[in-house]
């Protein structure tokens, strides 16, 4: 694996996050997030290793804007910003909650305890189980409750779930942490009265390739072919084929391939009891001492 590409994707989304995390978000539109951080990983010298996802509140994950989209953070609001960068397919994956009411600065307290709870425990060798009680501790103590049904996930080149994944809660999984792999960890707590886990919403805005076939529709092939091109595998969003596509022909094209199930659609995620979700996130190659975190603040 490129340790130093991991890294400099790292440098770039660490910068692109604490300057979401330090802006007044407060009357801008998910789009205007969206698009300024995503600004942030492209001036950085990186590529966007998906869409990046402004989940507000009980929507724990999974929001990206849509082309024009005026939904508005308001005052009281907490929202996830989960950006990811590449430098040639090595991903840096991370994540800030930007909270607008005092009520809820606890929950977010929270999700950065698990998250250095989980850094403090992962190293070469460690069992994932480990890193999740570390996680699922942490969040305990404040009388949360971490999502169960979220996790933390190894990663490969242009691939963000690459087939293991590291629990927020108390589990028997079993694979131990290589020296060879980057991890992303990600704690997602919610209050002492939600489920603790999520269920799939409506919307659906956040697209990746999910086989190459042909679809019987030119337009559509070509469609395809340019995602392909540009995005390989990696998650994108309708408005990035805005541009080459006017947007209503984009998105009739866009449901074509998902009907064809060349492109896969995925929900947002909602807190299943509707309460109020604090997210943390960061990137990180497992050491024989410990975890090189490629996503810490500088
Ligand atoms: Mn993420
Ligand atoms: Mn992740």
């Amino acid at each position: 694996m490129n340790v130093a590409d991991y890294e400099k994707a790292g440098a770039v989304a660490a910068k692109a996050r604490e300057a979401a995390r330090s802006r007044d978000w407060v009357g801008k539109t998910v789009l205007e997030i969206c698009e300024r951080v995503e600004g942030d990983i492209r001036k950085g010298g990186a590529a966007c290793a998906f869409p990046v996802n402004a989940s507000i509140n009980e929507v724990a994950a999974h929001y990206t804007a849509e082309p024009g989209d005026g939904l508005t953070v308001e005052e009281g609001d907490l929202v996830k910003i989960d950006l990811g960068a590449h430098v040639d397919g090595h991903i840096a994956d991370t994540a800030v909650t930007v909270n607008y009411d005092p009520r809820y600065d606890e929950l977010v307290e929270a999700a950065e305890e698990a998250l250095a709870a989980a850094m403090e425990a992962a190293a070469a060798g460690v069992k994932a189980s480990a890193v999740g009680r570390a996680i699922h501790g942490a969040i305990k103590r404040h009388g949360f409750k971490p999502i169960a049904n979220l996790s933390g996930h190894s990663l490969d080149r242009y691939t963000i779930h690459a087939g293991r994944s590291i629990p927020n809660t108390w589990s028997l999984t079993s694979f131990s942490l290589s020296d060879t792999t980057a991890y992303a960890c990600e704690p997602f707590v919610t209050t002492g009265d939600g489920l603790g886990y999520v269920r799939e919403g409506k919307a659906r805005n956040i697209y990746a390739v999910s086989g190459r076939k042909r679809t019987g529709t030119p337009e559509a092939d070509r469609m395809l072919d340019s995602i392909w091109e540009r995005f390989n595998m990696l998650p994108f969003a309708l408005r990035w084929l805005v541009g080459e596509w006017e947007e209503a022909e984009a998105r009739r094209l866009l449901d074509v391939l998902v009907s064809k199930k060349a492109v896969r659609a995925y929900p947002v995620l909602v807190e299943a009891n509707g309460k109020r979700v604090a997210q943390a996130e960061h990137t990180f190659i497992p050491g024989s001492s410990g975890a090189r975190i490629t996503t810490a603040a500088a």
